[in-house]
């Protein structure tokens, strides 16, 4: 076994099994996706701590738990159409991609966009499609989703989001209260909308547009050349 496997196994027992994560599926997905590969390689040998990390473009790769936590939330049985609303990193899109059949993933700052597709087709994740897009209208020509997953945090929840999402389903977002973020979940039955508060968490905000800054040269420099093994 590779160092990175041992370490993902770690860091599933550490972080996300003795924090009280449980669902097999998810502890599954966690230790199989290779999470060093979506972080900038010079901190490469971090990618497993219980830490967010930066990727570039002043954003971060969530720490392990939260990306445990938020998908165990989802409670996917395999084959949903879910809606993630910041790629990031690419990452918790992998995770989903484990989990269930079809994931579109949006990203507002566009070349984090597509280092992210690189990176899933360099995996040969199949079921992603990480798009250049402002996540806080939804993406309403692919909806309506069974499970939509925000990974950057509100002043409120989007009005758009709640109408995208079919009956039944689960809907995920970090929202400010004061200096604090917590994160709500939203259950759509029928006409009626369930909300139940989760936890508190840490995450970059979500801002509107499209963005497409010129390079990062830090988080460029740390990802050059790089070829997946
Ligand atoms: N899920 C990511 C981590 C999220 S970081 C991962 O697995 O790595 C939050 C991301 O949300 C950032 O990349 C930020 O640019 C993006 N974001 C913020 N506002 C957004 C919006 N309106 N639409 C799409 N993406 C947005």
């Amino acid at each position: 076994m590779s160092d990175f496997a041992v370490a993902r196994r770690r860091m599933v027992r550490e972080q996300l099994v003795e924090a009280g994560l449980a669902d097999r599926r998810v502890l599954r997905a966690m230790e199989e996706v290779p999470r060093h590969l979506f972080v900038p390689k010079v901190i490469r040998h971090r990618a497993h701590q219980a830490s967010a990390l930066p990727i570039g473009y002043g954003q971060t790769i969530s720490r392990p738990f939260t990306v445990g936590l938020m998908t165990t939330l989802l409670e996917l049985q395999g084959h949903e159409n879910v809606l993630e609303i910041g790629t990031g990193s690419g990452y918790q899109a992998a995770v989903l991609a484990h989990l269930t059949d079809h994931v579109v993933s949006v990203e507002r700052i566009r070349p984090l966009a597509a280092r992210a597709r690189t990176i899933l087709a360099e995996l040969g994740v199949e079921n992603v499609d990480a798009l250049p897009a402002d996540g806080v209208t939804g993406l309403a020509e692919r909806a309506p989703f069974d499970a939509i997953m925000v990974t950057a945090c509100a002043p409120h929840l989007p009005p758009a989001l709640l109408g995208q999402l079919r009956d039944g389903g689960h809907l995920l977002i970090p929202v400010n209260r004061g200096r604090e973020q917590i994160l709500y979940r939203y259950e759509r039955r029928g006409e009626e909308v369930v909300v139940e508060q989760s936890v508190s968490c840490r995450f970059v905000p979500l801002l509107d547009g499209v963005d497409d800054p010129a390079e990062d040269s830090a988080a460029a420099a740390a990802t050059e050349g790089e070829h997946l093994a």
